[in-house]
């Protein structure tokens, strides 16, 4: 079969909605691009009542979303949560509104997983399937990590194979599917996709601070005149400064790592402080080590304990996502072969036999 025919049809008995199908429910999130709501189908009554959708409503930044979702959909659909439908909603006085649908996935991110005391243990039987037969402590925290991020890194792979980078890779934007039981990737409105050359030309705003790689700022700085909208090129002279631009993504992907390790890093004063401290050892994470280890809390040396486990094999593997140098971090691809998810991988697979 040809692309393009199974494109076609596709598209043809995939269900069309517009405005008026959905009835609005609970507000989920609000950011400077657009709001999001839960939100039912109003013909369909049998439906769950607080709604089987997500909706966004964006602003000219959706345009692009929708092109991110619709190619993800193609190419990588379980990286990322389900996406439905995108259209323009021209008859807004506000003037160009895009709705964006996405299946309801769950009821929480990895950031509020994250944000109880619980965790990782409030994630165990969701991913695993039953509470582990381990006394609680380290190596069983070390399991339910571990999971964690080989579906994070997982996803993240599908993406970058399709040729996308996310751009905005942080807790708030991971989802737990409670259906695959699995997180999964959403907010697609900074990513890039490096195949067709579109994405916004990179805009220091669209970023979070908190979880971007130090070559943003690289970025920025030499950026003459961005223009405001979309626009379709061929690669951009910013990401093809970039280079291997998939590796902005493993970085934020290191630093979520390492929050879930200390506990201490979880909260943004806690994150912001270790991005200075890093900093200020050329984000060496190893001098940050050293420089922090002599005087660390017990919850410090906790994570790094557990970070030691197995030889150090998961300290390793974070020290090959957290690196200055986008070129010598470690891929999604490289992540996932690395010796830290050996034992978990035939764990995870004679569970879902
Ligand atoms: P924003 O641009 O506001 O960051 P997001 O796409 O990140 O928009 O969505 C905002 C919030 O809505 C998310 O943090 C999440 O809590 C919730 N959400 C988004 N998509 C889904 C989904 N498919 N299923 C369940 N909740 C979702
Ligand atoms: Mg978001």
């Amino acid at each position: 079969f040809d692309m393009f025919f199974l494109a076609f049809v596709e598209r043809l008995f995939r269900p069309t909605f517009k405005k008026d199908d959905f009835v609005l429910g609970k507000k989920l999130g609000e950011g400077a691009f657009g709001v999001v709501y839960r939100a039912s189908l109003t013909k369909k009554p049998s439906s769950k009542k607080e709604g089987d959708f997500v909706l966004k409503k964006a602003t000219e930044y959706g345009a692009v979303e929708i092109w991110m979702n619709e190619r993800v959909r193609r190419a990588c659909a379980n990286s990322c949560a389900a996406f439905v439908h995108g259209f323009l909603e021209s008859s807004s006085k506000k003037g160009a509104e895009y709705w964006l649908l996405w299946r309801y996935e769950g009821e929480a991110t990895l950031y509020d997983f994250m944000r109880s005391k619980e965790f990782p243990y409030n994630v165990e039987t969701m991913i695993l399937g039953e509470v582990q037969d381990l006394p609680k402590g380290l190596e069983r925290e070390n399991r339910i990590i571990q999971t964690i991020m080989r579906q994070l890194l997982f996803a993240l792979d599908g993406l970058h194979s399709t040729g996308i980078v996310h751009r905005d890779f942080k807790p708030q934007n991971i989802i737990f599917s409670e259906g695959s039981r699995t997180f999964k990737i959403i907010d697609l409105g900074a990513a890039a996709d490096l195949r067709v050359g579109i994405n916004y030309i990179p805009k220091e705003f669209l970023l979070d601070p908190r979880y971007a790689a130090p070559e943003q700022y690289i970025m920025s700085t030499q950026t003459p005149s961005a223009p405001s909208a979309p626009v379709a090129t061929a690669l951009s002279p910013v990401l093809w400064q970039m280079n291997l631009p998939d590796r902005f993504d493993i970085y934020s992907a290191g630093l979520i790592y390492l929050q879930m390790a200390f506990p201490g890093l979880r909260s943004d004063s806690g994150l912001i402080q270790f991005n200075r401290q890093l900093k200020r050892c050329d984000y060496d994470l190893i001098a940050w080590r050293k420089s922090v280890e002599t005087r660390a809390s017990s919850d410090l040396r906790r994570g790094f304990e557990l970070l030691d486990l197995d030889g150090g094999i998961g300290w390793e593997l974070l020290t090959l996502m957290v690196r200055y140098k986008a070129g010598q971090r470690i891929s999604a691809k490289g992540a996932l072969a690395h010796p830290y998810f050996d034992r978990e991988g035939l764990l995870v697979l004679s569970f879902m036999q």
